[in-house]
């Protein structure tokens, strides 16, 4: 993989542990986790990232609204923010945490394959899942035709013909904001519309398509590539859409957290349950003693750049937090 270049090789004991214990062992190597990293190892601090190579807009082509990488592919920010956290000391490992458990010192993080690292503090930034309505074809051109924030893909499809799946509660929402961007929406919808909504969408000219939808019509080339042709209805009709939305469900992986007791909430957008995450205070500070959160696990509406600030918020205070510690052990040191 990509993203392999920059990952340090890390020797084990013969017991299968790393026998190392960090200052901060960070659970998620994506924006909000490598910008942590960064910080952290900056503050001389020694980090252990833990990825598992997942983050959550791998499948899209390019980043957008990220001020000075407009454009990038998605693995280059990483590589090149793994590469920034490398330069200063962390240490990035490809792997996948488990669980973790409180030890004297701190905590024990359990991978996958059975090692187990030390770590003062833990700082968990492992994202969410998007979990897709249980449509034919969205699974495999998420990211590409199918599509959830505007901010992210918006302008990339403006004035172009594009359907809204009405699957979620806020699928008129979805279509009125949606129309920003292109003339041409059409909202699939079984669901009955207010006169409030109907006369919002007859103003701005979106039509209300009323058949069931089958899922996707995708094309498969002689060359064994697929093609996106638009929505199909349960009757046989296509409607030639070139992209499509959806609302996803919001699911924070949280695996790790949950082993400590830290349970993600449901969140609700207009009465509406979107997903879950795990709380946590402004400074990413979670309920569990020495145990932090950052990005989209703690905030289901972080952007990237969002995500990325976060997680040196997140850092400044776990360092804020280990001086502290750190000054407590001098003074017993001193004293006696
Ligand atoms: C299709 C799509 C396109 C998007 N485009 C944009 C865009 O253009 N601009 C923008 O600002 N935002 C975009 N986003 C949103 C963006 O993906 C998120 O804001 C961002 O990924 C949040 O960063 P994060 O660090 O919280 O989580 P992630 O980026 O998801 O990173 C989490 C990391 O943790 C790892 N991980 C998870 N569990 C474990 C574990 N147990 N052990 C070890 N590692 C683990 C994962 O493998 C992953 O690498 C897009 C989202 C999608 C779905």
């Amino acid at each position: 993989m990509l993203w392999a270049r920059n990952v340090v090789a890390m020797t084990k004991t013969s017991a299968g542990n790393l026998d190392k214990r960090y200052d901060v062992v960070i659970v998620g190597g994506g924006a909000a986790g490598l910008a942590a990293a960064v910080t952290l190892a900056r503050a001389r601090r020694a980090v252990l990232v833990i990825d598992s190579g997942a983050p959550r807009n791998a499948p899209a082509g390019h980043i957008h609204n990220y001020l000075g990488r407009e454009g990038s592919a998605p693995a280059d920010l990483l590589a090149d923010g793994r590469a920034d956290a490398i330069g200063y000391g962390a240490e990035v490992l490809a792997g996948t945490a488990v669980s973790a458990e409180r030890e004297p010192h701190g905590f024990r993080i359990l991978l996958d394959d059975g090692s187990a690292v030390l770590a003062r503090r833990l700082l968990v930034t492992t994202g969410l899942v998007d979990e897709l309505p249980d449509i034919p074809g969205l699974e495999s051109r998420w990211g590409r035709e199918v599509l959830h924030c505007p901010y992210c893909h918006g302008w990339e499809v403006r004035e172009q013909r594009i359907g809204v799946l009405g699957t979620g509660p806020l699928a008129v929402h979805q279509a009125l904001m949606w129309r920003q961007w292109c003339e041409d929406v059409t909202l699939f919808l079984r669901a009955e519309l207010g006169a409030e909504d109907a006369e919002s969408l007859a103003a701005r000219g979106i039509t209300v398509e009323r058949g069931a939808v089958a899922g996707l019509a995708l094309t498969v080339d002689d060359g064994g590539a697929e093609r996106f042709d638009g929505v199909r209805l349960e009757d046989g009709t296509v409607v030639p859409v070139q992209a499509v939305v959806v609302a996803s469900t919001m699911v924070a992986r949280a695996d790790v957290l949950t082993s400590l007791g830290l349970e993600p909430v449901e969140l609700e957008m207009g009465g509406h349950v979107i997903g879950s995450a795990v709380p946590a205070d402004a400074m990413g500070t979670t309920a569990v003693p020495g145990v932090w959160v950052a990005g989209n696990v703690t905030d289901l509406k972080s952007q990237l750049i969002i995500a990325a600030g976060a997680g040196l918020t997140a850092a400044t205070a776990i360092n804020a937090d280990l001086s502290a510690e750190d000054t407590r052990l001098a003074v017993a040191a001193h004293r006696s």
